[in-house]
């Protein structure tokens, strides 16, 4: 093994290995080995997704649930599978609670319009955080200028942790709903769902989590959490695009109505009236994303394989080292310093706009992303325009850190 494999293994984990399984890591761009630290937006793949969803078109592929020849039972058996990997992995109670859509956006949406249409009336609550994503706050603007609603903002303190207190202050006797992110794609602060759950449930309201960054950070488990919906997308947990899951508790999905309309979702239809399928295909509207779910299985599949709590410890490694590191930088100061964190950091640095930083970067092969994340009221709290911000996966390594250290000396050069 070379100084350099040794150098970037943590006892339990192989990065080295799993570096591997990823085919576009061993690229280069402008010239440079390629450095990803944007996977909070959306991870690369490994070989065994890209194998899976090749094979399935190449070999499997037919329009699911309603064939009676071959080709068709396969590739629903297989979107069936993926689906109860997913129940699998995250510790639902049942397949049928796990709803596939085309994104965690889409899952918070029929959330919001489903159950917010359901409980909703003028004057009832919501309650939301300063630091969510807009996808966990649009779907609730919509609902709440549709049925009177009000919105409520639990504040966040100056290190990006969000206090048991400052929920228990927001929540109160009108509150119906509490939406919150498991992780900040922003400042990567965990927040303490079990016991927001609690408190949620006191008041008599129900926990919607924005899973979307959770779930690629650490084992999940719905029913540990507590929570009453989990949203999250497979672009992030090194699956496809195009695939999302929103799990609910059966008896809150049974309760809602359908969300969109069309094929699959019915059991009869007439011009006077239609009715319902069963859980979970009363809310799969139309061909559902066949072969995204199947690759979302696989990347499951995958995960599944690696000692995920290792590769917990590994990423935590890549923060430590990174938030170490990075403040020795002249004129980088760190944003989001919360205790409970999982790597993702945000960072500024004096006199250089974000996307400028982000820009030069890229020449040295750096990708981070830069803006406001889509979380413009974050950005507004924290009282600057846009930060920059590295995250950290499975298959990221110290060397990485060190290549993102030694482009923003350089950066400071080409733009101070
Ligand atoms: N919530 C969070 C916390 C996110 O990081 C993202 C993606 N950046 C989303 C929601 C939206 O996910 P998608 O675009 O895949 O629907």
């Amino acid at each position: 093994m070379t100084a350099i494999a040794r150098k970037n293994m943590t006892p339990a984990f192989d990065v080295v290995k799993v570096r591997a399984d990823f085919p576009i890591l061993a690229r280069q761009v402008h010239g440079k080995p390629l450095v990803f630290l944007d996977s909070a937006a959306s991870a690369q793949k490994p070989r065994a997704v890209l194998d899976t969803m090749t094979r399935t078109f190449e070999t499997e592929y037919a329009n699911v649930h309603r064939g009676a020849y071959y080709l068709s039972e396969k590739a629903t058996t297989n979107y069936e599978a993926a689906r109860e990997k997913v129940r699998a992995f995250i510790n639902a109670k049942s397949a049928a609670e796990i709803v596939f859509t085309k994104g965690a956006t889409e899952a918070i949406n029929l959330v919001a319009s489903s159950y917010g249409r359901l409980v909703l009336k003028p004057g009832d609550e919501i309650v939301l955080t300063a630091l969510e994503h807009h996808s966990n706050i649009v779907p609730w603007q919509l609902i709440r200028d549709l049925t009177g609603a009000v919105i409520k903002v639990v504040p966040i303190n100056a290190d990006g942790s969000v206090s048991l207190d400052a929920f228990a202050k927001v929540i109160g006797p009108r509150t119906k709903i509490v939406a919150v992110a498991h992780v900040s794609n922003v400042l990567g602060t965990v927040l303490p769902i079990e016991e927001i759950a609690e408190l949620t449930h006191k008041a008599g309201a129900k926990l919607l989590v924005d899973g979307c960054q959770g779930i690629v950070h650490e084992p999940i488990d719905v029913q540990a959490l507590g929570c009453d919906f989990y949203a999250f997308s497979g672009h992030k947990l090194y699956g496809p695009n195009a695939i999302g899951v929103l799990w609910a508790r059966n008896e809150l999905l049974d309760a809602m109505p359908p969300y969109q309309g069309g094929g699959e979702m019915i059991s009869t239809v007439s011009f006077e009236k239609s009715t319902w399928a069963d859980l979970p295909a009363k809310f799969e509207a139309g061909t559902p994303p066949i072969v995204p779910a199947i690759g979302l299985g696989a990347a499951i599949d995958y995960l599944s394989g690696l000692d995920r709590v290792a590769a917990v410890a590994h990423e935590q490694d890549l923060l430590a080292y990174a938030m170490a590191e990075l403040p020795k930088v002249p004129g980088v100061k760190l944003i989001g310093t919360a205790q409970h964190k999982a790597a993702v950091q945000s960072f500024i640095m004096d006199g250089a706009h974000p996307h400028d930083l982000a820009t030069v970067l890229d020449r040295s092969g750096v990708c981070v992303r830069a803006g406001h994340h889509c979380a413009q009221p974050l950005m507004d709290v924290l009282g600057v325009n846009a930060t920059a911000r590295a995250s950290f996966a499975i298959y990221n390594t110290r060397a990485d850190v060190d290549a993102l250290l030694a482009a923003l000396h350089k950066a400071r050069q080409v733009l101070l």
